[in-house]
């Protein structure tokens, strides 16, 4: 990748980059939450929680002396809130390490719960402009594009990724031209060559094949889980929180009992992860509910999963 491929794609960047609220700062606690929170979850939704979140957590101090449950609740909707929970336990990893203070070494950064290379490479590059780059999803697809190969390892795609960086000159423009290309021109769904900076050195510019690209797609599980609604008029609700792993691990939710699927019913919600397709049938229930729990008069306080929300207003 020539110094020449490098300063089209940064000049397109320069032109047509996103306003984005994140790309006005290098302060590290402002990149970092923002990475996490774009790790699986769309910019449209994290914009608004965003700025919101540095409104209840203006610094890493406050964050860290938070409980783990504000901190679940402020994640509340943007999911897999394992990352909440990561972002939680860094806060106070940082405070007894690091003073407080974000670190800057790469390794020291890595060693964070819930960074990984590709995070810790955004971070140290937008934050101390270190040659280190970003290989999300995004720039995966990218870079296999643009060299022709669909079935490279991630090996492979490290070493592209670390020689095109490193010729850039530029680490923090172009981590942030890579995850835009591959955002907007150049996506799962649809590649627009004609528009495209690269076009003219890209293997695959014009002939993208996405049945080569989709055959490895992750199969998703079928689960069907009974939700049972204990309510009373007197006491609210009665939630029980889910286990620290597995799925809406450490969420509020109803008591849920997994169950066969059946023909029969119809679920009165599907809410759909990564590798699970969830089917929620709610039962009402008068009874004195069992095992461990509490009585909620509102639901407000507490973090409950997005496809319990759901289900809650489809059975109002
Ligand atoms: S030329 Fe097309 S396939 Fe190649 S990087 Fe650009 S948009 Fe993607």
């Amino acid at each position: 990748m020539s110094s020449v491929r490098c300063r089209s794609l940064l000049s397109w960047y320069q032109l047509n980059a996103r306003s984005l609220p994140w790309r006005e700062t290098d302060e590290p606690y402002k990149i970092w939450v923002s990475e996490i929170m774009l790790q699986q979850t769309q910019v449209k939704t994290v914009l608004p929680r965003y700025l919101d979140w540095f409104d209840q957590f203006p610094t890493i101090v406050a964050l860290a002396a938070t409980s783990t449950d504000d901190v679940l609740k402020a994640w509340e909707g943007l999911g897999y809130y394992r990352r909440a929970r990561f972002i939680h336990q860094a806060a106070q990893q940082i405070i007894v390490e690091h003073q407080g203070r974000f670190p800057t070494a790469f390794d020291a950064i890595l060693a964070l719960p819930g960074i990984g290379r590709s995070t810790a490479g955004a971070i140290s590059a937008f934050c101390f402009g270190t040659a280190t780059p970003v290989l999300d999803g995004n720039v995966k697809r990218v870079l296999k594009r643009w060299h022709g190969q669909v079935d490279a390892s991630d090996k492979q795609l490290w070493s592209l990724a670390q020689q095109a960086i490193d010729k850039s000159g530029e680490p923090a423009s172009w981590n942030q031209a890579m995850m835009e290309l591959g955002a907007t021109l150049c996506s799962a769904k649809s590649a627009d060559c004609d528009a495209c900076p690269v076009n003219e050195n890209c293997v695959s510019a014009f002939q993208v094949v996405y049945a080569d690209e989709s055959r490895k797609a992750v199969p998703v599980r079928n689960v069907h889980w009974q939700v049972h609604l204990h309510t009373c008029p007197e006491k609210g609700i009665w939630l029980t929180r889910r286990p620290d792993s597995g799925i809406w691990a450490g969420l509020w939710t109803p008591p849920i009992i997994e169950m066969n699927s059946t023909p029969d019913i119809t679920p009165a919600y599907i809410h759909q992860l990564t590798h699970r397709r969830l089917y929620l049938y709610p039962l009402l229930s008068d009874q004195n509910p069992q095992g461990e729990g509490r009585w909620v008069q509102s639901i407000e306080g507490y973090a409950l999963p997005t496809g319990i929300h759901r289900l809650l207003e489809k059975v109002a």
